[in-house]
């Protein structure tokens, strides 16, 4: 065996090993794929994966030094044990290894505006109120974010303010599909969709745009509505509808998705005015009215327990509790 071994090059590596690195987001490419990871562990991974044995030999393991040779280059030497038919010995082999700079799929579609959905937001009556489109903007990026945690094709390509709403361009559809999901249910709102034809993929697959729309409605959760000739504190939204707390009675009841549309906000949330509390007994508190400095008695569910300051709403003149 030694003399099978005596000056034979059992391992060798190219006199080069390439390692790309994307000069925008400084992933690197190695084991066919784009990945966060310390350019030691990247230079490992390139220079283990160039590495050839004379066909007697089973390479057992590995060790890799890097001496840098500038910012670019790297002397690596791949320190190897190798088994020939049982026997141990160990090799090895130096190449230098060159970082090029190129771009990864992710980052060049970014920079490319590349999209394959647009999710329209829209309001009412061509208008979006501003507070529920900052609500909904930070929404929908948080679950862009979420995703992109697992997934990292998932980005917005870029957001658009048009008349009516925003338009949010997403890199896939099924973000759109999700998120068209997650507010018609959570905002109780109309959605719809429409898939354009846009072209053939390298693969000859048709390739598709769509547009997910999402049609807010006026009422938000907290808002005072107008329902079926009474007042209501709109006190929850889900996929199924929402549930109404009556301003008369403190009853709840619940509204089918269905028959949500007839809801009339009659005060938004933010327009709720708010009275000092003077005395509280069970059942009811005395308030000073905000506008005329009068005292006025309210009606108070018997469990409320109310603080020094509470919502009130006027109806043709008359004060009401909003519940919180
Ligand atoms: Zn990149």
């Amino acid at each position: 065996m030694e003399c099978f071994l005596k000056d034979r090059q059992l391992i060798s590596l190219p006199a080069h090993v390439d390692l790309t690195v994307c000069s925008n987001c400084g992933e690197f490419f190695t084991h066919g794929e784009w990945a966060v990871m310390r350019p030691e562990d990247a230079i490992s991974n390139a220079v283990r994966d160039e590495v050839t044995a004379i066909k007697e030999a089973r390479i057992t393991g590995a060790e890799v030094t890097l001496v840098p040779l500038d910012d670019f280059n790297y002397s690596v030497t791949l320190t190897c044990q190798v088994d020939i038919d049982g026997y141990q010995t160990g090799a090895a082999a130096t190449t230098v290894l060159r970082i090029k700079n190129g771009v990864c799929k992710r980052c060049s579609r970014k920079t490319g505006q590349y999209y394959e959905a647009i999710l329209q937001i829209r309001g009412r009556e061509k208008k979006l109120d501003p507070v529920l489109q900052d609500e909904v903007l930070a929404r929908v990026e948080n679950y862009v974010d979420g995703t992109a945690e697992r997934d990292r094709d998932a980005f917005i390509t870029k957001m658009e303010l048009v008349p009516g709403g925003v338009d949010v361009y997403l890199s896939q559809i099924s973000l759109g599909r999700a998120l068209v999901k997650m507010l018609g249910d959570d905002y109780c709102a109309q959605t719809d969709e429409a898939a354009k034809l846009v072209g053939q993929t390298a693969d000859g697959l048709d390739m598709y745009r769509v547009n997910y729309l999402v049609r807010l409605p006026e009422f938000h959760v907290g808002d005072v509505v107008f329902y079926q000739k009474h007042y209501y504190k709109l006190f929850r939204v889900n996929s199924a509808g929402g549930r109404l707390v009556s301003l008369k009675n403190f009853r709840e009841m619940p509204v089918r998705r269905a028959d949500m549309p007839e809801l009339r906000v009659y005060a938004k949330r933010a327009d709720l005015e708010e009275a000092n509390v003077i005395s509280r007994s069970p059942g009811e508190i005395q308030i000073m009215d905000p506008q005329d400095y009068s005292t006025v008695d309210l009606l108070v569910p018997p469990a409320a327990k109310p603080g020094d300051k509470v919502q009130v709403v006027r109806i043709d003149d008359v004060l009401y509790y909003v519940p919180e």
